[in-house]
C-alpha cells in the first residue's frame, strides 16, 4: 500500500465560529478529514482533504446490511502546546480486530497511527488545553460499494474525523439492569466496536429513560444473572476494598480505559478482581453494606460515577462516597493523558508540538 499521505489542506478554517466553551459533544468537527478507500483487493492513496459532505450511492452496502465498525480517542494539549493520545496503538489493533469480525479488510496499523497524526497535526489548533478539554478522533469504516447483494461488500471508506469536546455527561446516572433486552450474546458481536451494536441499543435505552435511568447494564443474554457492560462504558464495582470488573469475553468490549484503571488501581495499590459477576451477588453485596461504588469507564467519559440502579422494579442507591476509587482513578488517568505526571506505563503518544 501507498504509504504517502496526499494533503489537501482547507481554503479556510471554520475555526473561529465555534464556540469551544458551549460544545455539544461530538457535534462540531475539524476543518480536515482523512480518507482511503478500499478497492480491487487493496487500500488505495491515503489523503487528507478539507472536511465536507460526501456523495454515497443509495444502494451502498453499509446502508443494507451494516458493515461499519469505528474506534474512539482523545487527543489532549498539556501546558506547553504538546499534542498527545492515548494508547492509540490500542485502538489501531482493536478496529482491525472489529472489521475482521465483520468481514471488513482490516487497515495498516502504522497508516492509521501516521494518519491521525498528520490528521490531528494539522488540525492542532482544534485542541484545546485544560482538563476536560480534548479532541475527541474517531476512525471508521464501511462498506461503500453499490449493490445490494447480501454478501461481504468488495470496496470500503476508512476514514477519520476529529472533534473538539468539553466533558462527556454531565450530572448524575442511575441505571436499569437489563432483565429482557440484551445487547450482544455469546458468538455475537459484541466484542467488536460495531455501528450496529449502539443502533440495536437506543430503543431499550429510551425505554429506561422514560423509567428515570440515564443507561442500561447489560447481562448475559442467555439467563440476565451475570453483569456484562453499560454499552458505551465498562463497569467497575468497588466491593468492600476490591475494585471488580467482569472478564472481557465476546460479549464484552475489551475497552482500553477499562484496562488501564486496572493497570492503575495495582500500581496505586487498590486490589482489583476480574471476575464474573451476578446480579444477585450485587444486590447481596448492596443489603450487607459492603457495595460501596459503581463507576463505568469509557474514553468518553473517562470515569462515570453511576449512583443507583434499578433491578425488576427495585431502585438501589450507591452514592458517591468520600475518598472514593472512582476520582482517585480518573484523577491519576487524567494526569498521564495531559502530561501532568510521568507515565511509568508508556501511555502517551507524541503527536506534536
Ligand atoms: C468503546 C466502548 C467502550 C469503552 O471502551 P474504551 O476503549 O475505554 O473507550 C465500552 N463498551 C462499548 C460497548 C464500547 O463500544
Amino acid at each position: 500500500m501507498e504509504q504517502h499521505i496526499k494533503i489537501t489542506p482547507a481554503a479556510a478554517s471554520s475555526i473561529d465560529s465555534v464556540d469551544f466553551d458551549h460544545l455539544a459533544f461530538g457535534s462540531t468537527f475539524t476543518d480536515h478529514m482523512f480518507v482511503c478507500d478500499f478497492k480491487d483487493g487493496a487500500w488505495g492513496t491515503p489523503e487528507i482533504v478539507p472536511y465536507a459532505p460526501m456523495q454515497i450511492s443509495p444502494a451502498a452496502s453499509v446502508l443494507h446490511y451494516g458493515q461499519a465498525v469505528f474506534e474512539g480517542m482523545k487527543a489532549f494539549k498539556d501546558e506547553n502546546g504538546s499534542v498527545w493520545l492515548f494508547r492509540p496503538e490500542q485502538n489501531a489493533k482493536r478496529i482491525n480486530k472489529s472489521a475482521e469480525r465483520l468481514a471488513i479488510p482490516t487497515f495498516p496499523e502504522e497508516v492509521l497511527l501516521e494518519g491521525m497524526k498528520k490528521l490531528i497535526s494539522l488540525d492542532k489548533e482544534w485542541v484545546k488545553a485544560g482538563v476536560g478539554k480534548s479532541l475527541y478522533v474517531r476512525p471508521f469504516v464501511f462498506a461503500s460499494q453499490a449493490g445490494v447483494q447480501a454478501s461481504a461488500a468488495n470496496e470500503y471508506r476508512f476514514m477519520i474525523i476529529c472533534a473538539p469536546v468539553a466533558s462527556y455527561y454531565g450530572g448524575d446516572v442511575r441505571v436499569k439492569i437489563a432483565d429482557h433486552y440484551s445487547r450482544a450474546s455469546q458468538g455475537g458481536v459484541g466484542y467488536a466496536k460495531a455501528a450496529g451494536n449502539y443502533g440495536g441499543q437506543f430503543y431499550p435505552t429510551q425505554l429506561a429513560k422514560e423509567e428515570g435511568y440515564q443507561q442500561v447494564i447489560w447481562t448475559d443474554a442467555a439467563t440476565h444473572e451475570y453483569i456484562e457492560e453499560a454499552g458505551t462504558m465498562n463497569l467497575f464495582f468497588r466491593i468492600d476494598d476490591t475494585l471488580v470488573t467482569a472478564p472481557t469475553s465476546d460479549s464484552i468490549l475489551d475497552g482500553v480505559t477499562r484496562k488501564s484503571i486496572l493497570e492503575l488501581a495495582n500500581h496505586l495499590g487498590i486490589k482489583t478482581e476480574v471476575r464474573a459477576l451476578k446480579v444477585s451477588d450485587l444486590i447481596e453485596a448492596k443489603k450487607s453494606g459492603k457495595l460501596l461504588e459503581i463507576f463505568g469507564s469509557g474514553t468518553a467519559v473517562v470515569v462515570q460515577p453511576i449512583i443507583g440502579f434499578g433491578y425488576k422494579g427495585v431502585n438501589y442507591d450507591t452514592p458517591i462516597p468520600e475518598n472514593n476509587y472512582a476520582q482517585k482513578l480518573k484523577d491519576a488517568l487524567l494526569d498521564i493523558q495531559y502530561n501532568k505526571t510521568e507515565d511509568p506505563f508508556g501511555w502517551r503518544f507524541k503527536v506534536c508540538d
